[in-house]
């Protein structure tokens, strides 16, 4: 009997999994897994949100402007050229959906997060990766690889998984030497945590190359990865394309609303960031110690070179309660990524390593 089927491509997709984070019968649970924020959420927002939830009857508005115009405020950005999103992962989709199709090739790095061949394969378009040199994004490869069939290459800046990043200039150079015809959407999700002068954020490059669109998130610095709330800065143009493709509810209202205060609660912002660095140094330092190498990192995580016995240690430190999050879905099966936690799981990591 005939059954519907979706459109070629669609089974060819691997599902992106989640990290782990609970195993039957242990309590304190050490969840480094999905580069979450171990702090958790500033208490402005999550009682902005429990405020929210007395009016759940109510649609939300379906413009965001007040999160768009704090944001707006907050980073010196016309509101009109920002978009909100169900976490940027829905703009990433939207973004594809909207500049490729069939028979277009979407470009990106080799260690590329998961969701760019995810979603350009979602489309039927032809997902194609540049090598990376030493586990960085190469430039040149990246315009070596730009065919008249590129439509949008898709960059996270600095990387997951790998934490590398590309500095103002070389960031510069692929902005100018990219058609202006291909859509460049640089992913910074992790820009809050970037402490090196040479960064930058995407901002300066939207405005100077109307195809570049910045990407931020409120799941990692804020620390709200269950609401789902992402947004875009790019030109009016890839703007009003956004608006016309997303669901005209797309951000909902207790999100909104808990994203306006966390943008307002400078205290919480900095002590993650402070949090972030050290305890960054301290998992380095001590992993190396230990003789695993992990790679250097601007993110709130750290990809480590443990061997051929990584998955074994994975495993013996998730019967511990500790998750890290595994890498076979990006040929990295010698490697596992590690979230910056606490000073206290960084330590339970570290001691439980010890014994594995
Ligand atoms: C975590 C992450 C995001 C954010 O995703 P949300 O959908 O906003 O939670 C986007 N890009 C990269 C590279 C990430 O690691």
């Amino acid at each position: 009997m005939a059954q519907p089927l979706p459109r070629p491509g669609i089974l060819d997709i691997k599902p992106y999994i989640g990290g782990e984070g609970r195993v039957e019968g242990i309590t304190h649970l050490v969840r480094l897994a999905s580069n979450e924020n171990a702090l958790g959420c500033s208490p402005k927002a999550r009682e902005a949100y429990l405020k929210a939830a007395l009016d759940l009857h109510r649609y939300p508005d379906g413009a965001a402007a007040e999160l768009r115009a704090a944001l707006g405020k907050t980073c010196d950005m016309n509101p009109d050229r920002i978009v909100c999103g169900s976490g940027s992962e829905e703009l990433i989709s939207l973004l594809v959906r909207s500049y490729a199709g069939v028979g277009d090739e979407v470009l990106f790095s080799q260690y590329g997060f998961l969701m760019y061949p995810i979603c350009a394969k979602a489309v039927g378009a032809t997902p194609v990766a540049a090598p990376e040199k030493d586990f960085r994004t190469d430039v040149d490869a990246l315009l070596k690889a730009v065919t008249p069939k590129t439509k949008m290459l898709l960059l996270a800046n600095p990387n997951n998984p790998t934490g590398s990043y590309l500095n103002r200039a070389e960031m510069k150079r692929l902005c100018e030497k990219l058609p202006s015809s291909v859509l460049l959407l640089i992913d910074s999700a992790y820009a809050e945590f970037v402490q090196e002068k040479d960064y930058e954020d995407g901002r300066a490059l939207v405005d100077a190359h109307p195809n570049a669109v910045m990407l931020r998130t409120f799941s990692k610095i804020h620390g709200l990865a269950a609401l789902r709330l992402g947004w875009g800065y790019c030109s009016p143009e890839v703007a009003g394309v956004i608006n016309r493709v997303r669901g005209a509810f797309n951000v909902n209202a207790p999100a909104q609303a808990a994203g306006v205060a966390a943008l307002a609660d400078k205290d919480f912002i900095k002590k993650t960031i402070d949090m972030t660095a050290a305890g960054r140094a301290y998992l380095s330092e001590n992993l190396k110690k230990l003789g695993w190498q992990p790679l250097p990192s601007v993110g709130n995580f750290l990809l480590v070179h443990f061997g051929p016995k990584a998955e074994e240690i994975r495993l013996k430190l998730k019967d511990k309660g500790i998750f890290i999050r595994q890498m076979g879905a990006y040929n990295l099966p010698e490697h596992l990524r590690v979230t910056v936690g606490t000073a206290d799981d960084n330590a339970r990591l570290i001691e439980a390593l010890k014994s594995v």
